[in-house]
């Protein structure tokens, strides 16, 4: 399929043509760790602070030594011109490889470490505008959120529950009622003026996503702090918040419409929002030598 090329250990292919031994730890396991990077203009975004981040993911797993031999700064980029692919997202994951089933770390470790893209266009205005709905549910993960590691049955099976409710993403609430982040995203507010979001800490993946749209709102001069806030807070009977939005890799920032049952921001994007879309989507154009974006609205 265009656009699907596959780097396994060292060696570029098809991706339809690559095979993982039946006793790969990743598989039997979930022993393994992961990234989602955007490509865009056939060129990867914010590549050093994804790699930053698995490397902080594989250390706390105990599996740094995966990438010795991997030149990942030369290899994604590579990956990327050699698949052609315009748009779409290079998926990178590491595993401890394989090695006869145990739970313990087998000695020597021998890694997995793979990388494919895939072709896909982006959300279009359109499609931007009339944002996404949320459904509450239960945080039910394990407590080491900060981790981007595979095993992610909890959220697989969270995101299915909110698909079958019909909302387009999962809302992960923790004790008390603390909003931690999305299936596969994390969330911000505006409230009272002030945008929030939960704080980085062992019970929220630190998004890319994230990052860069705390320091685009900084530099905007909109106040922010890393605070977290109650469901109640955000759509209860005290008003709630006027806007709210998701940030993850593959779809930036998405204006959230609904949480539940309630309304958010009368079920438009809200102006902040759209201006951290606006200037987040202006600044990775610049990153990947493309022209301006036009406005979204
Ligand atoms: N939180 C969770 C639980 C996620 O799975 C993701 C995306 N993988 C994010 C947040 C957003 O992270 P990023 O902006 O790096 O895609």
């Amino acid at each position: 399929m265009n656009g699907e090329l596959l780097y396994l250990n060292g060696q570029f292919g098809p991706l339809a043509e690559g095979t993982i031994p039946i006793e790969d730890r990743g598989f039997q396991l979930g022993d393994g760790v992961y990234e989602v990077i955007k490509v865009m203009n056939g060129r990867p975004i914010w590549l050093e602070d994804h790699l930053d981040r698995l490397r902080r993911s594989l250390a706390a797993v105990r599996l740094s030594v995966a990438l010795e031999g991997h030149d990942l700064e030369d290899v994604l980029p590579e990956l990327v011109r050699r698949s052609r692919v315009v748009e779409g997202s290079i998926y990178l994951q590491v595993t401890r490889g394989v090695a006869p089933r145990d739970f313990v770390f087998p000695h020597p470790p021998s890694p997995t470490v793979l990388a494919y893209t895939r072709s896909k266009s982006f959300p279009t205005a359109e499609e931007i505008l009339a944002g996404v709905t949320l459904h509450p549910v239960k945080d039910q993960r394990w407590a080491r959120c900060d981790i981007k590691s595979t095993n992610l049955l909890a959220s697989v099976l969270a995101k299915e529950e909110a698909r079958e409710e019909g909302a387009d993403e999962a809302l992960f609430i923790g004790g008390r009622g603390v909003v931690r982040e999305g299936g596969s995203s994390n969330v911000f507010a505006v409230m009272d003026g002030v945008l929030r979001t939960h704080p980085l800490n062992r019970r929220i993946l630190g998004g890319i996503t994230r990052l860069h749209a705390i320091d685009i709102a900084r530099r905007l001069g909109y106040e922010i702090v890393e605070r977290s806030f109650t469901l109640r807070e955000l759509v209860g009977p005290n008003g709630g918040c006027s806007e709210c939005f998701t940030a993850s890799t593959t779809k930036d920032l998405s204006p959230v419409v609904r949480v539940g049952r309630e309304v958010v921001g009368g079920g438009r994007p809200g102006p902040v929002t759209l201006h951290l879309l606006e200037a987040m989507r202006a600044e990775q154009a610049l990153l990947v030598g493309m022209a301006p974006p036009a406005a979204l609205t």
